[in-house]
């Protein structure tokens, strides 16, 4: 291996002082899911979905909240167990479920489909197989692009992987994290290298070559050279897209990561340097960075999507589609519509009880304004771009730009650091921290200010 080294160091820099370390939310919506409450019920979100126009296509999320065993990072919403007859209770309900939205939108044209968890691969082959044929004689997949999977490679098998190619897999997520040995005895996600270049193997021996790779720094362990030789052997495998993820370090919500403490969590600085050296290496292989925190390959659809100004920002990150709604099913998933967010039960067994009720299992949501609609719209084109034309969002969105005055006020020491260009009504990301636009965006948000500590750091 190489010597361990950043290109471009990091220099004293006041400009840091601004955003690192900062409460900003990842943006993935807006107003973020802590503001979402229980005043949104189902009856709004059944209104929201007959008045979804029939001639558009849908995206469809599917949660499945399971996993064999818990990482100590994780902060998702999951459930351990390993027993078959729990998954199959959920799945039934999973479908109960989808069949009573159906019956409120009828058989519409889906655009795509993402599986995420939990362990979506949890599921048993005979179950994966039963859920692809009942959503495809409830939807209309005949001009589906893309299926998606998130998978854990530690429950990955041949057999199954050829189950997924056979239903119409197209494009996989496998978390990945880092490959040494030691962070991944700490953060208890025993996954060796071999273990991750086998199931590429297999996938691409069956047609399925989207393949997404997870990182994460940030973690117990981690040392520049951990991160530098995971995203050098991570090039050697050649994954069309990567995620580079800060650890969002939030004991207070998620308890089982303040065993994590005991290891030493690299702070800030030392999070920044362990980003730096792996954006460095994944561009010197011929990555494209996008957005704050992904990269594709220079060929890849997504790298020309960033090129044209045409991404989005959801609840799975960046992407390139843009349906008129995304439905969420599952406990704990969130839906979104031009009206709002509507979010399920977390609970497994509330859910089940609420949708054997035959109602649907809304929790809690928040119902858009226009102006919403608005900063919503500013505050993805700057995280998808990195740049933002306002006038031309407000003179779209028929919105004064007036009303958006006092945020360009809030930019000006932002400015005064460097950090952004305003040009007329048009702002641009200027330093190389890409991470730092969280802290602008969170300027043209109305709620954030007021709960930071709901909210993760940047870096
Ligand atoms: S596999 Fe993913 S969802 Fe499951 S415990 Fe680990 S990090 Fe969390």
């Amino acid at each position: 291996m190489l010597p361990v080294r950043m290109k471009s160091p990091l220099k004293p820099d006041n400009s840091l002082d601004l955003w690192l370390g900062k409460p900003a939310p990842r943006y993935t919506s807006y107003p973020p899911a802590p503001f979402f409450h229980a005043g949104v019920k189902a009856v709004n979100y059944q209104r929201s979905l007959k008045s979804l126009p029939p001639d558009q296509p849908i995206s469809l999320y599917i949660h499945i909240p399971f996993c064999r065993n818990l990482c100590l990072y994780c902060g998702c919403n999951t459930m351990i167990t390993n027993r078959s007859e729990r998954i199959d209770r959920y799945l039934a309900s999973l479908k109960h479920e989808i069949t009573m939205v159906a019956a409120l939108i009828g058989t519409r044209r889906v655009s795509t489909l993402h599986f995420g968890g939990g362990t979506p691969n949890a599921m048993s082959s005979p179950d994966i197989r039963s859920l692809f044929t009942f959503l495809r004689n409830t939807f209309d997949f005949s001009g589906i692009g893309e299926i998606a999977m998130e998978l854990d490679p530690r429950v990955s098998s041949a057999e199954q992987v050829q189950t997924l190619a056979d239903c119409g897999v197209t494009r996989v997520s496998l978390g990945v994290q880092d490959f040494d040995a030691e962070v991944q005895s700490v953060i208890h996600r025993i996954q060796p290298y071999e273990l991750v270049a086998e199931l590429c193997g297999w996938l691409r021996s069956t047609g399925i070559n989207g393949i997404n790779f997870d990182l994460m720094y940030g973690l117990p362990k981690q040392t520049p050279k951990t991160v530098t030789d995971t995203a050098r052997r991570v090039c050697v495998l050649k994954p069309d897209r990567i995620a580079l993820f800060s650890y969002a370090h939030v004991p207070q919500m998620k308890k089982h990561q303040k065993v994590l403490e005991e290891h030493g969590i690299p702070d800030v600085y030392e999070r920044l340097e362990l980003d730096q050296l792996a954006r460095d290496i994944l561009t010197d292989h011929g990555y494209q960075p996008i957005g704050i925190d992904h990269f594709a390959r220079a060929d890849d659809s997504m790298a020309k999507t960033f090129h044209d100004g045409n991404l989005h920002r959801g609840f799975q990150g960046y992407t390139e589609n843009e349906a008129s709604a995304l439905l969420g099913f599952g406990a704990s998933s969130i839906s979104q519509t031009s009206d709002g967010y509507f979010q399920n039960e977390h609970d497994e067994r509330i859910y089940q009880s609420t949708v054997a009720a035959n109602n649907l299992p809304v929790r809690r949501g928040f119902l858009l304004s226009h102006e919403d609609r608005v900063r919503r719209a500013i505050i993805e084109q700057m995280m998808c771009s990195l740049s933002c034309d306002i006038a031309a969002i407000c003179d779209a969105m028929d919105y004064p730009l007036a009303k958006i005055a006092t945020a360009f006020e809030r930019l000006d020491p932002f400015v005064r650091a460097g950090l952004v260009s305003i040009n007329g009504a048009t702002l641009r990301l200027t330093t190389p921290h890409r991470m730092a636009v969280r802290v602008i965006c969170k300027v043209f948000d109305t709620y954030t200010d007021h709960a930071s500590t709901l909210i993760s750091h940047t870096a």
